[in-house]
């Protein structure tokens, strides 16, 4: 009888520290996001946040992350390490908080590195669709960008030079991070070229 009550009791122990642990891995996994996101929105706003808690090179690897240079993993270890140092002050943890939370609006986009070019409604560029699109869509000069909807879904939003655009479109040619940018006019079309550019899209 006692033997059966002293297993009870180690089983239930188990148990609450099973749970205890899951409970900490979950708290770090959210503030790694977090922390992503930060960085994410420190890009885009051409902004220097102050991480006093972070090294140098961990802020070149959340920089090199965020433009896909190098794997998630690796990112994930340095940046668990960073956050498991002791806190300096009670100042520095503040600065973080703060920009925490101005950071809410800006984590639905995302920055890319992707291809540009230009399409109109001439037969060459439209292949015969003219201003008709895959959506349904008429369409229009500085909304309209044919993408590849396996990457970006019909309907996202995309912010190309601080302009944002809709995926309304797709093309035979389209692949991966590469947008097509509508123009009403061959000219333009021209004038645009083909370039590599950081754009941002909205995260659905
Ligand atoms: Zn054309």
């Amino acid at each position: 009888m006692d033997n059966k009550k002293t297993i009870e009791f180690w089983k239930v122990l188990l148990i609450v520290m099973l749970g205890f642990i899951m409970v900490n891995i979950t708290l770090i996994a959210e503030r790694l996001e977090e922390l992503i996101r930060l960085q994410e929105l420190n890009a885009q706003q051409s902004i220097t946040i102050k991480y006093d808690r972070m090294s140098h090179q961990t802020m070149q690897m959340l920089d090199a992350y965020t433009t896909s240079k190098i794997n998630e993993p690796q990112i994930k270890e340095a940046v668990v390490k960073e956050i498991n140092k002791p806190e300096k002050s009670k100042e520095s943890k503040k600065v973080v908080k703060k920009k925490t939370t101005s950071n809410k609006d800006h984590g639905k986009w995302y920055k890319v590195r992707a291809l540009l070019t230009a399409y109109c409604p001439c037969q060459s560029c439209s292949e015969g669709h003219g201003r008709n699109t895959a959506t349904g869509k008429l369409a229009t000069e500085g909304r309209t960008i044919a993408v590849d909807p396996s990457k970006i879904p019909y309907g996202t939003k995309v912010k190309i030079d601080g302009h944002t655009y809709v995926a309304e479109d797709c093309g035979g040619m389209v692949n991966g991070y590469h947008i097509d940018v509508y123009f009403s006019s061959h000219d333009k079309v021209n004038s645009f070229g083909k370039k590599y550019k950081t754009i941002y899209i909205e995260r659905r």
